[in-house]
């Protein structure tokens, strides 16, 4: 059974054979693009190559791609632990080819990988094209001899890719693996296609338009191709599993967090060593490329997904930090294949560490207030706006912590009631500057809040903490 490490040599390899230059992963914080919160795909480095601002010395690529879909666009934060396929930090694997082969060349190179050097049985493979895209559907009927009730046609968005709200962007063909009818979940296009039997395993777009701020879109001056396929998703088809937490390198992270409180890794608490094997790669990983914890914007990012890693501990019963300790599993699990988690590994556990433990008797006492608050709730209430916001204020609870305990007792919180609250204390806050010496100063500071605060320094509600910056 191949292991996650080996299927990435596999896939870098093929496409070095067939001519792409092997290029590393770029950091998760993208550099140069305030539009974008975090790197969410292989394309981001490659972005000016495709609008051809940029020219590099060769025209396909492959990579293995860190990325993080915890905010923007492609926000999976909320998935994880619900569904098979999710992560916050996961791998992309890609190819890329600028203004080189196009659709004629994708769809014979990832068939080709598929289905002989995966050796995945073309039986259970099918696809989907954009609904206009004749072109595609005829050359996967070529190439593949899929017949045409598994080449579906999608007319919405999940078909036509784009990274963020502007950039590189075209129509896409995604390719769908069925796990079998042992599983709940219907085909793409279908009613149940959020079910998790058919996996959508690789995503080849055609890179032809530019997306605009103004919603205006062009077309691009060549036609390219952007890849991706989730390391994970293909780990576990590869390993005969259903699902990305039971692949090897996931189940070893799992068996950590399981040792380190003392649970089965297989018992009742099997959701929370999810989330935490999640959550310790994506912080681990942010920490490395120089995210740290902050009050505000990708920093505030991080505090969340670490503060929702740790209630997850405290629910196994962890009376003691316990992230910290997971961070030598991660970096043998993956410390060769990106070094500089290696590198980093004293400051993530420091990091770690240090959170856990200031956080650790606010959460204690915030879980209590919570539950003492649903006591006292009717049914079908939802949590008071000023609970959740004393929450948050008091016992630095993110919204999204609060919203996540809730989830699991089937409950919500007034959001309405939460910004309101947050809105009169600012109000408050802004009202007991003016007079001093610092009015001034203040005036300018929430004039610049006001303006730009969408997420850079505010970052309270999930809303503005998950917009794009
Ligand atoms: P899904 O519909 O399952 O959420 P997606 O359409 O959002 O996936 P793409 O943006 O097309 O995903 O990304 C390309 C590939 O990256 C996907 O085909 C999948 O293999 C992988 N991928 C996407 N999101 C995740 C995630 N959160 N965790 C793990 N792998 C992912
Ligand atoms: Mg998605
Ligand atoms: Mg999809
Ligand atoms: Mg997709």
């Amino acid at each position: 059974m191949p292991s996650l490490n080996e299927i990435r040599s596999t896939f870098l390899n093929f496409f070095e054979r067939n001519g792409h230059r092997v290029v590393d992963s770029s950091s998760i914080v993208p550099r140069n693009d305030p539009t974008l919160m975090f790197t969410n795909s292989g394309m981001v480095q490659f972005k000016n190559c495709f609008t051809g601002v940029e020219k590099r010395d060769y025209v396909r690529a492959t990579s293995a791609q860190k990325c993080v879909r915890a905010g923007g666009k492609h926000n999976d934060l909320d998935n994880v632990g619900y569904t098979a396929r999710h992560h916050t930090f996961f791998e992309m694997l890609g190819n890329f080819s600028f203004g080189d082969y196009f659709k004629e060349g994708a769809i014979p190179f990832a068939w080709e990988l598929l289905t002989k050097d995966f050796d995945i049985p073309k039986d259970r493979l099918l696809v989907t094209v954009y609904h206009t895209d004749d072109e595609a559907a005829q050359m996967w009927k070529k190439v593949a001899g899929l017949p045409d009730e598994r080449i579906i046609r999608i007319p919405t968005n999940d078909n036509f890719w784009q990274m963020g709200p502007t950039g590189p962007c075209g129509p896409c063909t995604e390719i769908f693996f069925d796990h079998g009818d042992k599983i709940w979940g219907g085909p793409p296009g279908s009613a149940d296609e959020d079910g998790d039997r058919f996996i959508e395993i690789w995503n080849l777009v055609f890179m032809q338009n530019e997306q605009f701020e103004d919603g205006s879109m062009r077309a691009l001056d060549m036609q390219s191709i952007d890849t991706g396929m989730g390391l994970e998703r293909i780990g576990a088809l590869l390993q005969g599993k259903h699902d990305n937490y039971d692949t090897d390198l996931m189940r070893h992270l799992i068996e950590a967090s399981a040792n380190a409180t003392s649970s089965d890794p297989d018992g009742p608490g099997n959701v929370h060593h999810r989330v935490i094997a999640d959550h310790l790669r994506s912080t681990s990983f942010l920490i490395a490329d120089g995210v740290m914890p902050a009050s505000d914007g990708r920093g505030y990012v991080l505090r969340r997904i670490m503060r929702r890693a740790m209630r997850h501990a405290h629910l196994l019963g962890a009376k003691d930090p316990v992230m910290y300790r997971l961070v030598p599993a991660l970096v043998r699990e993956m410390g060769a294949a990106y070094p500089e988690l290696g590198r980093a590994q004293a400051l993530i556990e420091e990091t770690l560490l240090s959170e856990e433990t200031r956080f650790k008797t606010t959460l204690d006492r915030g879980l209590k207030l919570l539950d003492e608050a649903l006591v006292d709730l009717p049914d079908g209430d939802k949590l008071p706006g000023e609970t959740a916001f004393k929450l948050y204020d008091t016992y630095g609870f993110p919204l999204d912590l609060t919203q996540d305990a809730l989830r699991e007792k089937a409950r919500e919180v007034d959001t309405e009631g939460f910004d309101s609250a947050m809105a009169e204390q600012k109000a408050k806050a802004r009202a007991s500057w003016s007079g001093s010496g610092e009015a001034a100063d203040a005036a300018i500071w929430f004039d610049i809040a006001e303006k730009t605060g969408t997420t850079e320094f505010l970052g309270y509600d999930t809303e503005s903490a998950e917009g794009q910056i």
